[in-house]
């Protein structure tokens, strides 16, 4: 029995409901689409889900409004195994939901209603104030606005906790929430936003690494897509190769990554080791289609850390 640490994801949840259709309606227009999908997700949520899969000891903090989206949701994450005693309720506002038109060349248009995410404010947290100080890991993203992400990082880290932010989707971060984080996750887009480096090749990869280092974040892993990640820490610097499979959707291989390095984490793995893990379990994400129904269960992934250092 592997020994792990407990795992707390503050973030959104979300209702994906998707038609399928030939063409996008052009504006005033109606058509009439194809088949209708309903699925969960939200940042958060596929993330607590990736690590609970994964074997992770997980609670989830996200706030849902008062409707048969938020009761679905609940019952999904306690489905899933995730301690979930602690979800917010918002009187005011509805759950979030995202309306995605997918068309005949799998191209999407997405328009996103925020909901009760949007309000997921730090007197919500407050109120849970022991939970965050209680678990050993929080992983956090930013689908919730950033004075209740800053918050809950500094909680966290006044009771010595490890904190992993996943800086999605891309915005400025407040200088004061880099020195709070253990690890913080990029993608490649996301790392020249927060660097201002432009990523073109490995060199530049290293440069945005180092100035997100830089910033006082202990820990900076660059996710790559199909290549894998690169590692920036004061120990470890280098590229961690992905396994190669046959990419059927990337949807949420971020979320998976992230849930993943948060379980690995847990179990006291080094950060190569862990990243290492990650980057099998988002690859293995890839291969199947949706966001959270392609993240993997634990006894799918196999353990053998391909580590190149350059
Ligand atoms: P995001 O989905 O957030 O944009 P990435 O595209 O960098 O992030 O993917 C996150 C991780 O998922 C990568 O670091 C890698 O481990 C895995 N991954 C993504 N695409 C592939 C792929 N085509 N083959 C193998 N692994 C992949």
């Amino acid at each position: 029995m592997i020994q792990t640490q407990s795992i707390l994801v503050i973030g959104s949840s979300n209702t994906d409901m998707v038609i399928k259709s030939d063409k996008f309606p052009l504006p005033g227009e109606t058509i009439l689409g194809g088949k209708f999908f309903m699925f969960s997700g939200g940042k958060g949520a596929n993330q607590a889900v990736a690590a609970s899969r994964l074997g992770g000891n997980v609670t989830f903090i996200t706030k849902i409004g008062n409707d048969i989206f938020g009761k679905q949701a609940l019952q999904q994450f306690r489905k899933e195994g995730i301690q979930s005693d602690f979800v917010i309720a918002d009187a005011e506002n509805p759950s979030g939901v995202a309306l995605i038109t997918v068309d005949a060349k799998g191209e999407n248009s997405i328009v996103v209603a925020q909901g009760a995410n949007g309000a997921l404010a730090q007197s919500d947290l407050e109120k849970v104030k022991a939970e965050i100080e209680k678990h050993d890991i929080l992983l956090m993203q930013l689908e919730i606005p950033i004075p209740s992400v800053v918050y809950a990082a500094q909680i966290a880290l006044e009771q010595g906790r490890k904190v992993i932010l996943n800086p999605a989707p891309a915005m400025p971060l407040p200088v004061e929430l880099y020195k709070t984080l253990y690890i913080i996750t990029p993608n490649q887009s996301e790392a020249a936003a927060l660097s201002g480096v432009e990523i073109a090749d490995d060199a530049s990869i290293r440069n945005a690494a180092q100035k997100i280092k830089g910033k006082g974040v202990a820990n900076v892993v660059i996710t790559l897509g199909a290549r894998g990640s690169f590692i920036l820490s004061d120990t470890v610097e280098g590229f961690i190769s992905a396994p190669v499979v046959k990419a059927v959707d990337t949807t949420a291989a971020g979320d998976v990554f992230n849930g993943a390095l948060a379980v690995a984490i847990a179990e006291g793995k080094s950060i190569s080791e862990a990243v290492a893990f990650a980057n099998q379990a988002a690859a293995l994400s890839v291969t199947k289609m949706g966001a959270q129904a392609s993240a993997p269960y634990r006894k799918e992934i196999s353990t053998s850390p391909q580590f190149s250092k350059h």
